[in-house]
């Protein structure tokens, strides 16, 4: 390597960030502290990683710690670390040159969200250059753990240019020197200093050294007794983690000595979606064995469903040479998964009981998560069955399957519940018509992952779940209405015999048979599936993936009782019959969500104004 000085250029959007962190912004400056300090971790986190298999490093017995001194004077204030180090084109690659795709993402979140938020740098992988917020000259003198590499300096004042040099540095790890603005001398401060690290980085798992005193608290915060911990201590353990600025919907802090020994600290945050501010869509809680990180967001310790679900895992029980690749593959990992996944149900279950109103937040927001846990995670679907909310034909918002089977009448053995496409249609579809003759309630779904999640619930607690728009129920027989207004009588057996062929005749094969219904009321016509398998729900569901199908064909069910269908049997007028066959089957498929092409039907109503309105 060069023992030179190099000078080297920015990448462009770098160049573009550092000028606004150098020049303009005044707000949320200590926060490059934390940025510095979390570096620092994260070094001598990779540090620890390594030394599960290589000893062959410099400074193996090192203990691991960060170190913070100022000198008010020459106006700077240092920090080191004996992680991982980096050698000359690690300091290219990571402070300069090459990385850092981040910072134009930065930049965009600083538009929209104006100058205040500087405080979300980190998240987008370019927190060092917050450092110039403060600095007017940095330089950081790293010496890599490999023992064939040597030290270098790699300075800069925050323009459009840094420099690197050959170092004297004997010792593993990072040093960097902040050479700090005339306006930011309030952060030569002992006072001032350790405040920020209490404040920002008080979890950082290695002792920070502010002169002779360690200033973090250290201890993990998952590693002590839960019942020691106050909620403000929970809840900026969780910011600092997940960079939300809302508090935890939920906290679940478990310590378990057996079967596994684990630690774990997980938590439900307050929204699904945090917008701008959540660059790192990354799931899965950290895993460490024996304090070491092993991973940033294990995949294996949750099922994939709950991947909302931020946090800590750590277990004394996990051999310290697993691997990141090994991980999955073993034993204790998966009793691990199996028994964080049964707290988190369990604790979902306890909310939805005592706290239902809370329950509800946290469904709005990860509901449909919950439904594809149902879907994907066999071992668990029976217990979260009893977690899902559904809207009702019969009740005001939302109820459980628990509620409904209170609410069963006599003589009724099954759940019932009807796909459509929004509540509206839903509450006037015809297919519900048998069931508020009964007075039996039905479960009203309407999103894409619905019919999904019944088809996995076949039963709930030895009643099975039925789709009310099957072809053939067996219901109680319904109640007279007293006040109900009298029934037409039913089209004399000939009469609707040869209606029947009639409309078979004008739909041809379109439908798959026109038959009398037995069960409707209010509503001329409807249609039910043929198929079991294929119901309009995947009908639906092959729509919303924008697949192509083929309808299969329903059977079109007639009232006899209904004064349309009276009026109908007895028509003269051929063309006129046809269209109104027509409209009829059209409105069918509307009621359904199921007409190709809707709009076919506006010609058609004006035929039919037009003959209502001759005279
Ligand atoms: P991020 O930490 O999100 O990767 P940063 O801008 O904070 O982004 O840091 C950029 C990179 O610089 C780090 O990923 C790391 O590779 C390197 N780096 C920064 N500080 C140190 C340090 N103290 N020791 C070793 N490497 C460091
Ligand atoms: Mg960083």
């Amino acid at each position: 390597m060069s023992t030179a000085t190099q000078t080297f250029e920015f990448r462009a959007e770098v160049q573009q960030l550092l000028n606004i962190l150098v020049h303009s912004l005044y707000t949320d400056r200590e926060i490059f502290l934390r940025e510095i300090v979390s570096n620092a971790s994260d070094a001598i986190n990779r540090m620890q990683f390594e030394l599960l298999t290589n000893k062959d490093v410099l400074d193996p017995e090192a203990e691991p710690a960060i170190h913070i001194s100022f000198d008010k004077d020459a106006k700077t204030i240092t920090v080191s670390d004996n992680g991982i180090g980096m050698n000359h084109d690690e300091m290219i690659e990571n402070l300069g040159t090459i990385a850092h795709s981040g910072a134009s993402s930065f930049l965009n979140a600083l538009k929209e969200k104006g100058s205040g938020s500087t405080d979300i740098i980190g998240q987008f992988g370019v927190g060092f250059y917050s450092v110039f917020m403060v600095a007017d000259k940095v330089s950081v003198t790293s010496r890599s753990y490999r023992l064939d590499e040597t030290a270098y300096t790699w300075t800069s004042d925050g323009s459009n240019a840094y420099t690197i040099e050959p170092a004297e540095k004997t010792t593993r790890g990072t040093d960097i020197v902040i050479h700090v603005k005339e306006d930011a001398d309030e952060f030569l401060n002992d006072y001032r200093l350790k405040n920020i690290i209490k404040k920002h980085s008080n979890y950082v798992a290695f002792p920070i050294y502010i002169g002779e005193t360690v200033a973090n608290a250290q201890t993990a915060i998952w590693r002590r007794t839960p019942r020691e911990v106050t909620e403000d201590e929970y809840k900026e353990f969780y910011q600092q983690l997940t960079y939300d600025f809302e508090k935890p919907l939920v906290t679940i802090h478990q310590v378990s000595d057996a079967p596994v020994q684990f630690y774990s600290l997980l938590f439900i945050p307050s929204k699904l979606d945090r917008g701008i501010f959540q660059q790192d869509h990354q799931g899965g809680p950290q895993l460490y064995a024996r304090k070491v990180l092993i991973q940033q967001h294990s995949k294996d310790l949750l099922p994939d469903w709950m991947r909302f679900i931020h946090g800590v895992v750590d277990s004394e029980d996990l051999p310290l040479n697993i691997s990141r690749e090994t991980v999955q593959s073993n034993r204790l990992m998966q009793r691990l998964k199996q028994t964080l996944t049964g707290k988190v149900i369990t604790e979902l279950n306890n909310l939805s009981e005592k706290d239902p109103d809370k329950f509800l937040t946290l469904w709005n927001e990860f509901g449909r998560l919950i439904k594809e846990g149902i879907v994907t995670d066999a071992s668990s679907k029976d217990r979260l069955a009893g977690l899902v909310r559904f809207h009702s034909s019969t009740q005001e918002g939302w109820v459980t399957l628990k509620d409904y089977i209170g609410r069963m009448i006599e003589g009724q053995s099954e759940i019932y519940y009807l796909f459509g496409d929004d509540l509206k249609s839903l509450q006037r579809s015809p297919h519900l018509e048998p069931f508020k003759a009964r007075g039996i309630e039905v479960l009203l779904l309407n999103e894409t992952i619905d019919s999904f999640m019944v088809n996995s619930l076949p039963e709930y607690d030895g009643k099975k779940l039925h789709n009310a728009a099957d072809a053939d129920l067996s219901l109680p027989d319904a109640k007279k209405d007293e006040n109900a207004p009298p029934e037409e009588d039913p089209l004399v057996e000939n009469v609707l015999n040869s209606l029947l062929n009639r409309i078979e005749t004008v739909l041809g094969d379109k439908v798959a048979a026109v038959r009398e219904s037995k069960v409707l009321t209010t509503s001329p016509a409807r249609l039910v599936s043929s198929d079991k398998g294929f119901g309009a729900d995947m009908e639906r569901v092959y729509k919303a993936l924008g697949q192509e199908y083929e309808a299969p064909k329903r059977i079109l069910e007639i009232n006899p009782r209904h004064p349309l269908i009276h009026n109908l049997s007895s028509l003269t007028d051929e063309t006129l019959a046809s269209e109104v066959v027509e409209a009829l089957y059209g409105s069918a498929m509307l009621d359904e969500g199921i007409h190709p092409n809707p709009a076919d039907m506006v010609p058609l109503m004006q035929k039919l104004m037009l003959a209502a309105t001759k005279h």
